[in-house]
């Protein structure tokens, strides 16, 4: 049973980016004081929302400079929390130079990092981290034998060179579990989201959910889509996963964030139904042949291809529901909801 003081300050890393906003958002609105990491508080760009809810909620939200990779940096605004929330993580899809820099070891290192200064301060009495349900499986194969993943599946397929971002989420959850385990002053609650959706209060994210989106406007998908499923979930639900985990007792382990699995396919018929007909939108699927044959020029190499496209995705989100008592707002609610957004926003035209 940990018990969090909601009247001590709650501290969030990355607060700037897609999914962390809305957590610092629905915890100002509960009431709570929140310091929120980022990595360049002056900058000019990309902080206006926060800037905009520290306005809303006067001297209750406040920003602090910290880099997953500079130790110690988070020392000083963790100071006197008992709650750390830490979601700073990269989040980037496609090719990548060096996912090793860009991807493994922020992840890795910045875990470590953060949760050493949590060994070092008092007050800390529970980390929730953000991890996902990439940590849980690898590739879509991996299913073969069972009817859907459940929390006690770790991902044990991807590596340093498959499904990086996979790998990177994977080995800072265990580092995070490993350092937990060795003392037993804090305990450490983990949120496995599937692919986030849904509103977004930031336009300068660069987080894999733009990039997927941005799949839906580009016309890449003019001629069809990869049979490709995908556990999804809301942006909000997540949010709410994270404090639900944070603020409840007897919160334990690994909580599976999903509202369901759609395809690709299935995404485009939710937007056409609401949006109407686009070029952009892919109605139908394409050979899986065809997809090995282009996807390494899209970034998805043929070993990615063969593990994934085609092979069906379950999770079950069942103890999150009971024990947290998070209601998930169903895919097609969230998918539309994102690309109205994108429309208010001015990234993509009306019609
Ligand atoms: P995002 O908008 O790109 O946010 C990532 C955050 O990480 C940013 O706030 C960024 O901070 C911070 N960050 C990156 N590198 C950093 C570094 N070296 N030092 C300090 N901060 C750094 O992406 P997101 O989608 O919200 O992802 C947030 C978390 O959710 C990540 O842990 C991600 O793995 C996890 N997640 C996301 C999804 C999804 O579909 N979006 C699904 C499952 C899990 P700055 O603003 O300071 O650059």
């Amino acid at each position: 049973m940990t018990e969090i003081d909601p009247d001590v300050p709650v501290l969030v890393t990355g607060g700037s980016g897609y999914v962390a906003s809305w957590i610092v958002r629905y915890l100002l609105e509960d009431g709570r004081t929140v310091r929120a990491t980022v990595r360049d508080p002056k900058k000019p760009k990309g902080l206006d929302h926060l800037h905009k809810l520290s306005d809303e909620h006067p001297g209750r939200l406040t920003l602090h400079a910290a880099d997953l990779l500079d130790q110690g940096s988070f020392a000083a605004a963790m100071d006197g929390c008992q709650l750390v929330i830490h979601t700073a993580s990269p989040f980037l899809m496609g090719k990548l130079d060096d996912p090793q820099e860009q991807l493994v070891r922020p992840a890795l290192e910045g875990t470590r990092n953060v949760l050493t200064s949590v060994n070092q301060t008092e007050s800390v009495r529970r980390v929730v981290l953000t991890s996902s349900i990439v940590a849980i499986y690898g590739d879509n194969i991996d299913m073969r034998g069972k009817t859907c993943f459940t929390d006690a599946d770790w991902n044990t397929t991807s590596t340093d060179s498959h499904q990086e971002y996979s790998y990177s989420k994977t080995v800072a959850e265990k580092e995070a579990w490993a350092m937990c385990g060795a003392q037993d002053r804090w305990d450490l609650v983990t949120v496995h989201p599937g692919l986030v959706f849904g509103p977004s209060l930031t336009t300068s994210s660069a987080s894999g959910t733009m990039t997927t989106i941005g799949h839906f406007t580009d016309g890449s998908m003019t001629l069809g889509a990869p049979a490709l499923e995908m556990g999804v979930v809301d942006v909000r639900d997540v949010a709410r996963t994270h404090i639900a985990a944070a603020f409840t007792p007897t919160a334990r382990g690994r909580y599976i964030a999903t509202s369901g699995t759609v395809s690709l396919l299935d995404m485009g018929k939710i937007l056409r139904s609401a949006f109407g007909k686009r070029r952009s939108f892919p109605n139908r699927e394409l050979p899986k042949a065809l997809v090995k044959i282009g996807g390494p020029a899209t970034g998805m190499t043929r070993k990615f291809v063969d593990r994934n496209v085609g092979w069906p995705l379950r999770f079950d989100n069942s103890r999150t529901r009971e024990e947290l008592g998070v209601e998930f707002i169903a895919p097609e609610t969230t998918v539309v909801d994102h690309f109205q957004q994108m429309i208010d926003d001015g990234q993509v035209k009306p019609r």
